[in-house]
């Protein structure tokens, strides 16, 4: 019996849970080159973008997305790889199809911002639209479940990618997350919100936000999207401590030195696993059903999301228990390791 689409899923108040962040998490690997940030590892290491899919459904994932961010056309010609890009795009999603079928999860197709979109020069948008159209014919091919548009940064080009998903996507249901920076709107100066509405309204299964802000910048946008519109609603935060004052992971500054830590000195500003479990926990009460995590991510953040959303993946069987360790755990075993020396001489210090 074939699984349950994401529309079935998300009625009487489901949820959907969604890793992203891949780019980001094979960056950190090696296999990434931070700037043009190309997906090249699909083509170069396949069985490790399987892997990755593998891994962050063992961790809760309840779709496995293609790979195909930044692999578009554009992207692919800046490298000088153009002759790749339909082999990129075939591969990542015959890849992310293969473990959904065997995982029982969904299977995204995914288109994203272009870097071309000029709202004031319309050839760019022809251009935009072209490079929408053959990635969605492609994950039609493929077998997708649904479409994901993210990242998008204006509502122009995310109401490009809507139309393109409704016009070649024989039917498939639209995701449009966009990412959301400083001020509280697109860059074409629509308040979030009302891009959010306006999307929904146009007919997206699914409207919200990813990427840009980290947990603790998007939560007060989501209680205002939530509100405004009446379908499910997405969010994919970074797993970085964004804040008023740095509402953005590009804005952020190392501790330690006061430099701009993005984007590879990000480290210095990564959130807590329990930062993300109060996220997730904030996210399931404003009534965001559609959750997940963009750069930054990694399946021990992942686990946390999932368990507050009723889940138990497999990777739940090795969430953290320290009443086993020797050194922290329960009295009565570190007692006989005489644990209480090693405590000081770790954690306190000599009295
Ligand atoms: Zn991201």
């Amino acid at each position: 019996m074939p699984g349950k689409g994401l529309l079935e899923r998300l009625e009487n108040g489901g949820s959907v849970l969604v890793a992203e962040g891949y780019l980001w998490e094979f960056e950190r690997r090696g296999y990434i080159q931070q700037g043009a940030h190309v997906p090249e590892v699909v083509l170069e290491h396949p069985e490790l973008v399987k892997v990755m899919h593998e891994e962050f459904v063992h961790a809760g994932t309840d779709v496995c997305e293609a790979f195909t961010y930044y692999g578009n056309r554009e992207k692919l010609r800046f490298i000088g790889r153009e002759d790749d890009l339909e082999k990129l795009n075939r591969m990542a999603l015959k890849m992310a199809r293969e473990v959904a079928d065997k995982t029982g999860t969904l299977m995204a197709g995914g288109i994203c911002n272009t870097g071309v979109y000029q709202p004031d020069q319309p050839e760019t948008h022809d251009k935009v639209r072209a490079m929408y159209k053959e990635q969605v014919e492609w994950a039609v091919d493929e077998g997708a479940d649904y479409m994901i548009a993210e990242t998008i940064d204006s509502l122009g080009e995310a109401k490009l990618a809507l139309e393109t998903i409704q016009q070649y996507g024989k039917g498939m249901p639209a995701v449009l997350t966009l990412a959301c920076y400083i001020p509280d709107e697109t860059t074409d100066e629509v308040p979030i919100v009302e891009a959010c509405r306006t999307l929904e309204e146009l007919g997206a299964a699914v409207v919200g936000l990813n990427c840009g802000r980290g947990p603790k910048t998007m939560l007060p946008l989501l209680r205002e999207i939530r509100k405004a519109c009446k379908g499910p609603i997405a969010a994919l935060p970074v797993t970085y401590r964004t804040r008023e004052d740095c509402r953005t992971f590009m804005s952020l500054k190392d501790p330690d030195t006061g430099k701009y830590a993005y984007p590879i000195n990000l480290a210095s500003c990564l959130c807590s696993r329990e930062e993300i479990r109060e996220f997730a926990e904030e996210a399931k009460a404003i009534g965001v059903n559609y959750i997940g995590l963009c750069c930054g991510n990694a399946p021990n953040y992942f686990r946390e999301l999932a368990e507050v959303y009723g889940r138990t993946p497999e990777a739940c069987r090795y969430r953290p228990n320290m009443s086993f360790n020797y050194i922290f755990g329960d009295t009565e075993k570190t007692e006989q390791y005489d644990a209480k020396k090693l405590r000081q001489y770790m954690v306190t210090g000599k009295e």
